[in-house]
């Protein structure tokens, strides 16, 4: 054999004899010093950056500190990696409609949600009420108002308290640990939810919702204000991430079969109408809410979660978008690029 070919071949034999040496922690250990660094600069890259703004139409988020940030990864191991306010609580906003769907799929299955509630994107804004008159009446999908209403309204139940119960559980379930309503964002976003009772009575008229539009608008609005860390959100979309399975409680929370088809929602939907900007940029499912918190998922690896409240034009946070973008560059997640 050529000299150079030997050299080769043997350089390629004593690699692969110290990788099959290495026990999978320490493979996992070298990977989570690279994820905990990237954090860490996503976090000090971005933390003085100022654009964007909170959220005015509900007057609670207006007075959330703008300053909030943090950032966390959880893998499919449970093993967190943070930077940042990540303890910090805000009130869930529209990340909550992910895990409302879920509930929803759990107990009526995916071709229910697919023909009666539909998934596909409107290309209109969150609380559009244009977008369901050009659709026959149909909402589009579980994560704009008019599909998340309705997805509230189909949870099985005898009445609003039970209903709530039931999306309450679910959540923490997700999150692991019992989340509670933040009471303030809650009274505040109920004498500011017109718009969310009109789209609700206007979805009744055509007849789509599974229970009274304006106690399941309630319902809906105080599912918005659970309030949360980024820590509960990393935990929770790790959830979706780990098919199904809690990674910290070791709990399956939702079966297996459904988060492809969660995440595909995720994918067409989660930003709204910057939907596919997101997805050219990232190729990540996520969920924004405009209490300032993204969710993104990688597929069997991560659940990375960002709140920061200042939101852009579209209703996404600004630095959470750059915060995850960042991530994904660095770590080379793009399931697009495998
Ligand atoms: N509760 C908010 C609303 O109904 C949720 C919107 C959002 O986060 N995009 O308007």
């Amino acid at each position: 054999m050529h000299y150079l070919v030997k050299l080769v071949v043997l350089v390629m034999v004593l690699g692969n004899i110290s990788y099959a040496k290495m026990s999978p922690t320490q493979l996992q250990s070298q990977s989570k010093s690279e994820v905990a660094k990237v954090v860490k600069e996503a976090y000090v890259k971005y933390k003085n950056l100022k654009e964007g703004k909170n959220a005015d139409y509900i007057k609670a988020l207006a007075e959330v500190d703008p300053k909030l940030f943090g950032i966390v990864v959880v893998d499919k191991y449970g093993n967190v990696f943070e930077a940042g306010d990540v303890k910090k609580e805000v009130s869930i906003q529209s990340i909550s409609k992910v895990f409302t769907l879920a509930l929803v799929m759990r107990e009526r299955g995916d071709a229910f949600v697919k023909e009666k509630i539909g998934v596909n994107a409107t290309g209109l804004p969150f609380n559009s009420i244009m977008a369901i008159e050009l659709h026959d009446g149909s909402a589009s999908n579980p994560f704009v108002n008019a599909g998340a209403i309705e997805t509230t309204s189909w949870v099985k139940a005898r009445n609003s308290q039970e209903r709530w119960k039931k999306i309450a559980s679910n959540m923490s379930s997700f999150a692991g640990r019992k989340l509670r309503v933040n009471q303030e964002v809650y009274k505040s976003e109920l004498s500011d939810n017109k718009r969310n009772q009109a789209i609700a009575k206007l979805l009744e008229a055509y007849g789509r919702m599974g229970s009274d539009p304006l106690k399941a608008t309630t319902v809906y609005t105080k599912q918005c204000s659970m309030s949360v860390s980024a820590h509960d959100l990393a935990v929770m979309s790790a959830t979706i991430a780990n098919h199904g399975i809690n990674p910290v409680t070791k709990t399956q929370v939702i079966p297996a079969k459904y988060t492809p088809k969660i995440m595909a929602v995720m994918s067409t939907a989660g930003l709204y109408d910057n939907a596919g900007g997101w997805l050219y940029d990232t190729g990540l499912p996520a969920k924004s809410g405009v209490g300032g918190g993204i969710i993104a998922i990688v597929p069997g690896e991560y659940g990375i979660a960002v709140v920061s409240p200042p939101l852009d034009a579209y209703g996404n946070s600004v630095r959470a978008q750059k915060a995850i973008a960042y991530i994904v560059e660095k770590l080379g997640l793009n399931p697009y690029a495998k």
